[in-house]
């Protein structure tokens, strides 16, 4: 261990020398914090606006802790894109940068989830994965999954790290699960015949000796809810995207059941046990696939009685099969350990779902846990069979217990604060919200539920603001004089107004819609009326769509909710933010509603709470779009009035950065003109 290593502030500046940027005083001020925070064990939530450079601000004092403690320090990310600036960018940078001061190469490697790489013993011949039986009696689906296996034999032997990222393009789901294990179905690396060289092993291993480890939200989850032990011994985790993390946990912790994974199941257990165990177990998947025929798709408020008994059967089937496999024999092949390593996993899965949507119904709204509801597509073209999913209400108790709780966190993100103050999201994450330093407003979030051990985590929330002049470099505009949206379609006016403000703007607009609907019908209508090109999200692959948008100021992109978050484009070519409308969650969206239910139900107020929250969200993740770079100017239109009019407006306009704010239509056109003009 070096025994006295540089001061944060030498280390930060030859960092930032390092990779040619310039020292902005939101960066120390957020590299200090983040290094007290580690010293102290107190946790710290940062919002930090685009170009602070906050990557810098938390891998220069997570590096110089680890490097001194020698312990690891994890670093999550919501997406591959960020995941890929830290590995392939910044790390690497940093590490030449710094070896010097800190007398040793820091380290750094990326970990994934073991599904996300390559199984060679699955490829060398272990069990395949069953296809679910859509896939079975399509021609053309076992044909392209024929194709895919096929190249993904041939990217096998060139890879060398065997991680799905890197195959471009990339495969079908049910193709990779020809290739790859979860890490209950794996052999363990003592067991198996390539344990060696294994993709996952290697990863894990190098993880295992590195100073900073690379993750995503997903992989935190699962460590979190303790299934399987993912991550290496650490004591530090950086959230960085952490706008995102309840979504990602909440995913992470859902779970589905649906006849085709019962008559999986049923497949691999029928291999190992004997025919009439394994036969209870498809009969079950064959009644719960009739009776969810005649369930409506959507939050499932009561448990039909038919469907309550084939669950519980389900469940018992799927634990009489368990003890029929029993426990593992000495001496078994690997191809025999594999298969009842797949069979229990598939089992565990029926078991465990059935499980929590029974008892999901055990309790009232003001306690219940779990939120349940079905999904399924059965009249268009692509058809999906009828799902039962099953998703937790609430993440804040796990991440307050397993994430705030064993280590010192520190989530940041460039929108954390929403209304003006962190509580909101501290609620969701499961932190006291009386002790952050944020500045409440009226029609603040409230949920009348306080967390019950809250007392014993302490955390401060902290703005190192923007480098940006939001008040000189953009207007906000509010277009009060419209018609509250309709439910049918964009109302005519407000493809009249979008018309203007695109044929001002020249093109170089970005258009954000609640809807892929509104977004074609949008689409559709101004490639009639404008001269520029107008591209819309899924007529190609949504990076190529921003390419091209990126590359022609005349052009516009419209698109829904993951163009709301990642967009990046600096320069000219954005000039215009267009929001159709406030991004409410759909009132049949099972999760968001249930979510506002339960809280109503504590006596809080579950609109504020949770769709306003929501709402708050996005729009300042959308309104981020259109400042890039110091240069960048522009305007940021919602065509919603009720952001003008509504009660709750004031909360969702206190989420959005400080522009200078008009509800005038002429001068935004003649700000659009100008900025045209000037950048032509
Ligand atoms: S150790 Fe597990 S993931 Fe790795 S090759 Fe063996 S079975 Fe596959």
């Amino acid at each position: 261990m070096p025994d006295s290593l540089p001061p944060l502030g030498e280390l930060l500046a030859t960092a930032v020398g390092a990779v040619g940027g310039a020292e902005r005083p939101g960066q120390v001020k957020m590299a200090e914090a983040v290094q007290a925070a580690i010293r102290t064990g107190e946790h710290l939530a940062v919002q930090a606006g685009t170009g602070t450079g906050k990557s810098l601000a938390y891998l220069v004092p997570s590096i110089r802790h680890a490097v001194e403690k020698g312990s690891t320090v994890v670093i999550s990310t919501a997406t591959i894109a960020l995941q890929r600036q830290l590995v392939d960018r910044d790390l690497p940078r940093l590490a030449k940068a710094l070896a010097k001061p800190l007398k040793r190469t820091p380290t750094f490697a990326i970990l994934k989830g073991r599904r996300n790489y390559l199984c060679l013993h699955k490829l060398d011949g272990g069990p395949a994965d069953d296809p679910d039986d859509q896939v079975l009696f399509d021609p053309f689906a076992i044909s392209r999954l024929g194709r895919e296996v096929t190249r993904l034999r041939e990217w096998a032997s060139d890879t060398e790290l065997g991680d799905r990222d890197e195959l471009v393009p990339g495969v079908s789901e049910q193709s990779w699960r020809q290739v790859s294990v979860s890490a209950r179905e794996c052999l363990g690396a003592a067991r198996c015949p390539i344990g060696t060289d294994c993709f996952a092993e290697k990863a894990r291993a190098e993880a295992g000796r590195a100073d900073v480890v690379v993750t995503n939200h997903a992989l935190l989850a699962i460590d979190a809810l303790g299934t399987a032990q993912v991550l290496p011994e650490h004591d530090v985790v950086v959230v960085d995207e952490a706008h995102d993390l309840v979504d990602r946990v909440t995913s992470a912790a859902t779970g589905e059941l649906s006849a085709a994974a019962v008559s999986i199941a049923a497949r691999r257990v029928g291999r190992l046990v004997e025919e009439d165990i394994a036969d209870r177990l498809a009969e079950s998947g064959d009644g719960l696939a009739m009776l969810l025929e005649d369930v409506a798709v959507g939050r499932m408020d009561a448990l039909p009685d038919p469907l309550r008994v084939t669950l519980t059967a389900l469940r018992d089937a799927a634990q009489h099969c368990v003890t029929a496999i029993g426990p593992e024999k000495r001496g078994n092949e690997p191809d025999a350990v594999s298969a009842r390593k797949q069979a229990l996993a598939a089992l565990e899965d029926v078991h465990d779902t059935a499980v929590r949507v029974l008892e999901a119904f055990e309790t009232d709204t003001a306690h219940q846990r779990d939120v349940v509801w079905v999904t399924g597509d059965f009249g268009s073209q692509n058809p999906r069979p009828p799902t039962m999913r099953v998703a937790p209400l609430n993440v804040a108790g796990l991440l307050r217990e397993k994430l705030f709780g064993e280590n010192t966190t520190v989530l940041t993100s460039a929108t954390l604060t929403l209304g003006g103050s962190f509580d909101a999201l501290a609620r969701q994450w499961g932190l006291p919200v009386a002790q952050s330093s944020g500045v409440k407003v009226e029609g603040t979030a409230i949920d009348k539920e306080a967390p019950a051990d809250e007392g014993r985590i302490r955390w401060t929330g902290m703005d190192v603001g923007s480098p940006f002049d939001h008040a000189k470099s953009g207007i906000l505009y509010l277009a009060r004089h419209l018609p509250p949206p309709g439910r049918d379609g964009l109302p005519p006016a407000y493809l009249d107004e979008l018309r203007e403000l695109v044929e001002a703007a020249g093109g170089r607009t970005l258009g954000l819609f609640s809807s892929m609907r509104a977004a074609k019908q949008a689409a559709a209508q101004l490639r009639e009326a404008v001269d520029g090109e107008i591209l819309c999200q899924g007529e190609d692959s949504t990076s190529l769509l921003v390419g091209k948008f990126a590359e022609n100021p005349a052009t516009c992109l419209f698109g829904t909710l993951s163009l709301w978050q990642g967009v990046d484009v600096p320069g000219p070519s954005l000039s215009l933010v267009v929001m159709d409308r406030i991004p409410f969650p759909r009132p049949d969206d099972p999760l968001a509603s249930a979510r506002q239910r339960a809280v109503e139900a504590r006596g809080g107020n579950g609109f504020l709470t949770v769709a306003a929250t929501h709402a708050a969200l996005l729009l300042a993740q959308g309104a981020g779009r259109l400042l890039r770079s110091m240069d960048d100017r522009g305007i940021v239109a919602i065509l919603d009035p009720r952001l003008s009019t509504a009660r709750y407006g004031g909360f969702l306009r206190a989420s959005l950065p400080p522009f200078w704010s008009t509800t005038d239509p002429a001068v935004v056109r003649g700000a659009l003109r100008r900025l045209d003009a000037a950048a032509s």
